[in-house]
């Protein structure tokens, strides 16, 4: 049954959904159906196709809309949905959907939660790349040689911090500010999978 919610996601807007059940949007508002308001809180996002309501928090797509409206479980929303649209699927068949988009909806599905576990690593690379430079930043304070001392007497370890500091902050911007494919392609080089496993905090 899960390989439908794609397809149906993808079919059934849920502006339709909504006026279908009685509700009259405007400007996409409304007073919610699922707590007792005087003011519209309630509103639709169509071009997320999702519904959320800012006085009871509800929301979520138009099979839970559904679900919720209809009072009934998942297949019984997406049972009502298929009626209500002329979706076309069968029940008693194991997928009505071409196999070729069912490769598109699984992939898909795949790279949302390749996407997930990015997500995570570039918070734990975020925090490891921060604690590193917090810790460069100490070394380069903490060896700040007197100004007359000549180049070869400085700790190796303040030269380090020296060479590094600027590339560090620079790797940070780019997990603070940079964009998907940028973050994947940083946490992937061996340098920072190193500062990584040094410098995360394990929770
Ligand atoms: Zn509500």
């Amino acid at each position: 049954m899960i390989e439908y919610t794609e397809y149906i996601k993808e079919n059934v807007s849920i502006i339709d959904i909504v006026e279908r059940a009685g509700i009259n949007l405007k400007h996409n508002k409304a007073c919610c159906p699922f707590h007792h308001e005087k003011t519209p809180s309630f509103s639709v996002h169509p071009k997320k196709n999702i519904f959320k309501c800012f006085g009871c928090g509800i929301g979520g797509d138009v099979i839970e809309f559904t679900r919720m409206f209809y009072n009934t479980d998942f297949i019984g929303a997406v049972k009502i949905l298929n009626t209500e649209f002329n979706l076309g699927i069968e029940f008693n068949k194991k997928v009505s959907i071409k196999p070729a988009e069912k490769e598109k909806y699984i992939e898909k599905g795949l790279n949302r939660v390749i996407n997930k576990i990015y997500v995570r690593r570039f918070k734990s690379v975020e925090m490891a790349l921060i604690a590193y430079y917090r810790r460069l930043h100490q070394i380069i304070i903490y060896y700040i040689p007197p100004h007359n001392m000549s180049l070869c007497k400085f700790k190796s370890e303040y030269i380090q911090a020296l060479k590094d500091i600027d590339r560090i902050e620079y790797y940070c911007d780019i997990m603070l500010y940079g964009d998907f494919e940028e973050k994947k392609r940083l946490v992937e080089t061996e340098e920072v999978k190193k500062i990584e496993r040094k410098y995360s905090t394990k929770q």
